[in-house]
Parts: structure tokens; sequence; C-alpha cells
């Protein structure tokens, strides 16, 4: 049961949180939903510049504008590096954008995705219909509401790709960068496999992307992170977190990523094998931070 509606209609300008002293304003011309759920506030909202826009707890998730840099970079990467996954498992990413991706290839027999917020999914199924895009009524997709952590903690299978799609580390997502929530990724992780999650806007998180390589570097022989520029989250790159005890995924070569892009038959608005080799190569202050060497 959602907790009372906030009415919100008189709602014209939504400034995002997530910084104290600096943040994006966004005109809304049309409230379509907000709510307090069980675990985050939950809104909705309609712009001229971004389409239709979607915020958890003061921070904006997902835009219809922006949305395919995004969940292109965070499935494909991992998922033409791998180049023969079956069985997925996607944490969070209630809005559908990543499990709408991870289907599209097409010898992926199995995905799961565990979300902790019903009323994400229900939402963005009703108001960005476009993100999902029916992905959630695939026979090959098993949705699941539950935490994470918890998830990881106790599931009895395991996933050639593990695609952590969280909020930012508050609220009901800071469980999802921590020690138990790796080792639980790793437990749940076939040998040879890879784990990429969300890891936030560098240039304003870097303690973000610290933590992570400390907290993950115990648990696989690669711990790195690529990049992307994702106009609505702003700062400058968006940086993903990238785990693997196979060395050689990381450094797929290009032909053989077109290859196997090709072979997928996509069709990509941001992604190109270009794109996913480049998106390796990061600034020297994220390097630096990285390599715990002081920038
Ligand atoms: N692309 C966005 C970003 O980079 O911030 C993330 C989008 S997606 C909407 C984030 C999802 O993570 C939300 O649906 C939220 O409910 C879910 N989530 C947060 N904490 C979670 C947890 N502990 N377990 C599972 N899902 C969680």
């Amino acid at each position: 049961m959602w907790i009372t509606c906030v009415a919100a209609k008189s709602m014209n300008k939504y400034l995002e949180t997530l910084y104290p002293s600096w943040g994006q304003r966004f005109v809304v011309d049309e409230v379509l939903f907000e709510h307090q759920t069980d675990h985050q506030h939950l809104v909705i909202f309609k712009n001229q510049q971004w389409g239709t826009v979607m915020a958890l707890d003061g921070v904006i998730q997902t835009t219809e504008k922006d949305e395919f840099v995004y969940h292109e970079m965070m499935t494909h990467v991992p998922m033409l590096a791998h180049g023969s996954a079956k069985k997925v498992l996607i944490i969070g990413g209630g809005d559908g954008g990543i499990l709408r991706e991870v289907l599209k290839h097409k010898q992926v027999e199995r995905v799961v995705q565990v979300e902790i917020d019903q009323a994400v999914i229900d939402m963005c199924v009703q108001y960005l219909p476009g993100h999902s895009n029916g992905a959630f009524d695939d026979p090959r997709a098993e949705i699941i509401i539950n935490d994470g952590v918890k998830y990881v903690a106790e599931c009895d299978e395991t996933f050639d790709v593990i695609i952590s799609d969280s909020t930012d580390p508050i609220g009901p997502g800071e469980v999802l960068f921590t020690s138990p929530f790796y080792q639980g990724v790793k437990r749940c992780l076939n040998a040879g496999g890879v784990f990429v999650a969300q890891n936030g806007v560098a240039f304003m998180q870097l303690d973000e992307v610290t933590t992570t390589q400390k907290r993950l570097s115990p648990e696989f022989n690669q711990v790195t992170f690529y990049a992307a520029s994702v106009p609505t989250y702003v700062g400058g790159v968006m940086t993903f977190a990238w785990a693997s005890d196979n060395k050689a995924l990381k450094t797929v070569d290009e032909a053989t990523l077109q290859g196997r892009f090709e072979a997928a038959n996509l069709s990509c608005r941001y992604y190109t094998p270009a794109v996913h080799r480049s998106a390796f190569a990061l600034p020297a202050y994220i390097e630096n931070a990285v390599n715990g060497v002081a920038s």
C-alpha cells in the first residue's frame, strides 16, 4: 500500500536535490504521478526538453529523451564483451530499460530482475511505456520484488552477466554499494562472467568510484570502470563499475565486438563497438583516483 499521495498538481518546477549546493531544474509541464511509496518518493512529470521524466527521492532517474545512452551502454558493453550470455540478473532497473535491451540478445534464455519497488515498475509501464516496451511480459523474464542485497545472498542459481541498475547510494539503493552485496554478486556470477553497476558521475561523486574500487577488488581479479556521457546525469561523465575474473572480457577487440554487434542485429543510438572500446579510456582524475594515486 502506498502512503497517502502528496498532491503535487501545483508543482511547476522540479529541483534535483542530489547535491546540496547545486543541481538541475526542470519546468514541470504536467505532473503525471507522485507518491511516497513504501521505499522512496516517486514522481513522474512531463518536461518540454526531456519528455517524460522520472525521479526518485529527489534524484533524476531517467528521461524519455536520453535514456538510450545509459541503457545501451549499461547493457551492450557487458553483453557483447561476454559474447554468449544465456542467463542475466538485473538488480533494480524498475523502469524496464535495461530489461528491454538485454532481451534484444536472442541467445538470452532467462533474465531475472530483482526490483525492490513494485510501484516503480507499475508507474513506468503506465507513464514511460517506451522504456520497457513490453519487456516485462517477455516469457524469458522473471520479475522478483525484493531487496537486491537479500536476493544475491540467498539465490540458488548463477548468471553469466549481472547488471546493477540501482539508484544512488542513498535510501534503498545504499545497500547495493556494500561489500555484502558485492560478495553476493560474486557467489551468483558464473566463471568467466561479468558484473557491471551504475557508479555515479565521477566528477561529482569520485568517492563512490574509489569506494566501489576498494569494496569490489577483494572479490574479483579485475575491477575497473567505463564511462558515458548521459545528459541528465549532470556534472560530467557517468561511470559504470566493471568486475570480472576473466580479464580478457575487458579487452575484446573492436572487430570481434563488431561481429557480435552485427550478429545480434542491434540498432543503437549511442553504442558502437568503437564507443565500447573507448569507454574504458578514463580521464586521468578518475584513473588516478582508482589507482589510489593522489591527483
Ligand atoms: N538509471 C538510474 C540511475 O543511474 O540512477 C537508475 C534507474 S532505476 C529506476 C533504479 C532502481 O533501483 C529503482 O527502480 C529502485 O526502486 C531500485 N532499487 C533501489 N534500491 C534497491 C534495492 N536495494 N534492491 C532492488 N532494487 C532497488
